[in-house]
């Protein structure tokens, strides 16, 4: 007995050094730093809860940044200079921005970047949304980014955005959220009925065009009818509709006129709720990418007097390819950056902003599919994030060979798992699934394109893109505390 133990502890001690694993975190946690996790969910719930479109989200950040004394790069007071320790944002049309921290070095010296995206998959309404058909009145929707269809029926919705009035009032739409409102509703067809629908392909037997949002039954009351004979079978037409433009109206103050360039969203109804019995987990609309947008939010809060200057960016339409003015793809960033070095030196070259790009190291901080069990066939487990192992790096993503992908050097790869290892944050890697099983990107190539360090890593996610994602609140803490060790240089 005694030399079997002694074979296999010399073997443990030997394994110990030769081979590497990623540890659970919440078996790494101290009592404190448990308590910090879910002390860090709960602020997390009530971020996301708020966070339900790009527009809310930016303004969410927007808000904890003010209330932390950062400064509106656009209202700056005359002849102000940056110097160390200054903290500024500043935003791009509502739906994106960035947060900076001055470092003590000059920018010409690179910047740490962590950069995440805060729009998600979701059901926008089309510029004509609002039909009556059957005696009940529906929207009009045109799917955002990549969605299974089938998961959007049967469930509360809600619908959120902004309508400009005739006068350029911006007016803000909130349906369905509070308990006292009502949802909206997209059907399914009973399984009594669906002998053809079940036997048609998942990803068809849901199609675009179906995604029909019932929003009212209840056709406009007698004494609101006008003009024409009641009787009259035009005047019964459209009258659910004409019931629910009135109700807009009042509430609003807005028509079908206005519907037609508002920028409204269908997104699941309701809050952030924990997940399991052990509370470990939370399942939320718009994980991704909102978790690493409040992870890195957590981190560059927690930052003082870093050496390089410390940005936190929140982008839009990552879910679609990242275009438009206010995607990553867009001027906006290196705008701002050219803008920071005005203020700076009072002058500005090109040539200072591709030295900054050159030297600057970014964290492409969007989520990752998490090895599901339910679906191990998809996954590559020892490739795979594994739910509550920390924060989950990938060096490359793309599909088909790695193709699009930004491919991280080693070098940084190594550099970025040191500095996270010295600041005892709990990391792992990943790949998203089996090769050739599908693929995806990140903003990751935008930054590297220009030059800088780059590399994916964020929060491990279930059901990814599903009206409702589930996250481990190990991981996120692993993330803010990853994120905050790198910027924090
Ligand atoms: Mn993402
Ligand atoms: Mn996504």
């Amino acid at each position: 007995m005694s030399m079997i133990n002694e074979r296999t502890d010399r073997n443990l001690s030997l394994k110990d050094r030769l081979t590497h694993s990623f540890p659970i975190v919440w078996e790494q946690l101290d009592e404190a730093e448990t308590a910090a996790v879910f002390e860090m969910g709960e602020r997390y719930k009530d971020f996301i809860t708020l966070s339900k479109t790009e527009r809310l989200c930016a303004a969410e950040i927007i808000r904890t940044a003010e209330s932390h004394g950062y400064l509106n790069m656009d209202v700056l007071p005359e002849g102000y200079k940056p110097k160390a320790g200054d903290k500024l944002y500043r935003v791009n049309r509502g739906k994106a921005l960035v947060m900076i921290v001055v470092g003590k070095a000059r920018l010409e010296e690179g910047m740490h970047i962590v950069g995440s995206h805060i729009d998600a998959p979701r059901l926008d309404l089309k510029p004509m949304p609002l039909y009556e058909e059957s005696d009940m009145a529906f929207l009009k929707t045109h799917y955002y980014g990549g969605v299974k269809k089938y998961q959007w029926t049967s469930i509360p919705l809600a619908l959120h955005g902004t309508a400009r009035k005739e006068n350029g009032e911006l007016v803000e739409i909130r349906i369905g959220e509070d308990a006292d409102d009502p949802v909206l509703f997209i059907t399914d067809l009973l399984p009594h009925l669906s002998k053809d629908q079940v036997t048609k392909p998942l990803g068809e037997a849901i199609t675009g065009e179906g995604l029909n949002v019932l929003a009212g039954s209840v056709p406009l009351p007698k004494g609101d009818s006008e003009s024409a004979p009641a009787s009259s079978e035009e005047n019964h037409k459209d009258k659910v509709k004409l019931h629910l433009l009135k109700l807009l109206e009042a509430r609003y103050g807005i028509t079908e006129r206005e519907l037609v360039t508002a920028e409204l969203e269908i997104v699941p109804a309701g809050e952030a709720r924990d997940v399991g019995l052990d509370r470990g987990m939370i399942s939320s609309y718009g994980h991704d990418d909102r978790v690493c947008a409040f992870a890195s939010l957590e981190a560059i809060l927690g930052i003082q007097n870093p050496e390089k200057t410390a940005i936190a960016y929140f982008t839009d339409k990552e879910e679609v390819g990242s275009m438009g003015n206010t995607g990553a793809e867009s001027a906006f960033f290196e705008t701002t950056m050219a803008e920071l070095m005005l203020l700076q030196d009072g002058t500005y070259h090109d040539l200072m902003l591709r030295r900054a790009l050159a030297k600057t190291e970014v964290l492409s901080a969007d989520v990752s599919a998490g090895y599901d069990p339910n679906y191990s066939e998809a996954y590559d487990k020892r490739n795979s994030g594994m739910m509550g192992r920390g924060l989950e790096i990938m060096k490359y993503t793309g599909v088909r060979g790695k193709s699009g992908s930004s491919d991280a050097n080693g070098e940084f790869f190594d550099k970025v798992t040191r500095l996270f290892e010295a600041n005892h944050v709990c990391w792992q890697v990943g790949e998203l699934g089996k090769v050739d099983q599908g693929g995806g990107g990140t903003i990751a190539y935008i930054l590297a394109n220009k030059g800088a360090e780059v590399i994916d890593c964020g929060v491990p996610v279930l059901s990814m893109h599903a009206p409702y994602e589930v996250i481990s609140k190990a991981d996120l803490y692993m993330a803010a505390k990853g994120y905050m060790a790198f910027l924090n240089r």
